[in-house]
């Protein structure tokens, strides 16, 4: 039997440890405050929104809601986020995304000031990442599945992780912040010949490709650790990961579940972001 890596276990040791800082921000007159900026009332965004108010409220953070309509122009959306970039009580800023039809979302994404830019949406914080200078937020999920290595304690330096999938928001940056543990990195994807050979040779395999139970026992071998980012509703209508759990689960050494894994994580990291930019600005 494979060793579950739940995600509630790695959420409440970063909520320990802010809540100590949130403390000391808050007793200098800084409370940490994050800019929830919303288009449209789509139930996703909605449901995710009233997650992170509840998250924030718990950690003394202060969560600032920016609604706008769904019909909402471009110049309507980026006044909001110009608004936000100004206001010095604002830390940090979450833009629920896809925006809606006939927005130049990648515009306004760059819009944000990279210091403000808690989910690493905008090109500035992708190319910190990328160029390892530390000086943006990687998105909140790719870094959670180096979150949950570091927590279990998954050696990574020197060890083979094969991601599936080339994302801006996941494969490319998890595939960078996982060579900046000193990985030897393979990224894969849809064009991919032989994929189950390759993905069979790592330690490490993440997939995150958006297709369900796609990933069957003969991707994987044993001894290896399997990170599930993918979050998507199997044919019953239950919430399911990319991996087909119950094949793979008696075969590997280590696997996140679907729901309760990595996406578990993002919030709590989320927050993280917002109190390490309260405490640079
Ligand atoms: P995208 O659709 O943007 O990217 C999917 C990637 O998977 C692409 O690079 C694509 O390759 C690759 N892919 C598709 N089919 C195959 C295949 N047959 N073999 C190999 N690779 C394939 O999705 P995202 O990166 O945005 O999201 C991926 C998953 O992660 C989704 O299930 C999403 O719901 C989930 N997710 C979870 C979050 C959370 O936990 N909070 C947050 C964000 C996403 P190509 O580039 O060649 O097309």
């Amino acid at each position: 039997m494979a060793q579950l890596l739940t995600g509630k276990e790695v959420s409440a040791a970063l909520k320990e440890k802010m809540a100590v800082q949130v403390q000391d921000l808050t007793a200098a007159g800084k409370t940490p405050t994050l800019a929830i900026l919303r288009v449209g009332e789509r139930p996703d965004d909605l449901s995710y929104e009233r997650s992170a108010m509840k998250v924030a409220a718990g950690l003394g953070i202060e969560a600032r809601q920016f609604v706008l309509p769904a019909d909402a122009s471009q110049d309507d959306i980026a006044a909001a986020i110009d608004q936000i970039n100004v206001d010095d009580s604002i830390h940090g800023c979450l833009m629920f995304r896809p925006l809606p039809k006939g927005i130049d979302e990648t515009a306004l994404c760059n819009r944000l000031a990279v210091e403000k830019d808690m989910d690493g949406i905008g090109l500035p914080a992708l190319a910190a990442i990328f160029a390892g200078t530390g000086q943006g937020y990687a998105p909140c999920t790719a870094q959670a599945c180096v979150e949950m290595c570091d927590y279990y304690q998954v050696p990574l330096q020197g060890k083979h992780v094969v991601v599936v999938g080339r994302s801006l928001v996941i494969g490319k940056p998890v595939s960078m912040l996982f060579l900046q543990k000193n990985a030897t990195v393979t990224i894969c994807h849809s064009r991919s010949e032989n994929l189950s050979e390759i993905t069979r040779q790592a330690d490490i395999v993440v997939l995150a490709t958006g297709r369900a139970k796609a990933y069957g026992a003969e991707y994987f071998s044993a001894g290896q650790t399997v990170l599930d980012v993918g979050i998507n509703v199997d044919a019953e209508g239950n919430l399911c990961g990319d991996v087909d759990f119950d094949a793979v689960e008696p075969l590997v050494a280590a696997i996140t579940p679907v729901p309760r894994g990595v996406g578990s994580v993002t919030t709590a990291l989320l927050m993280q972001h917002v109190v390490q930019a309260a405490e640079q600005a």
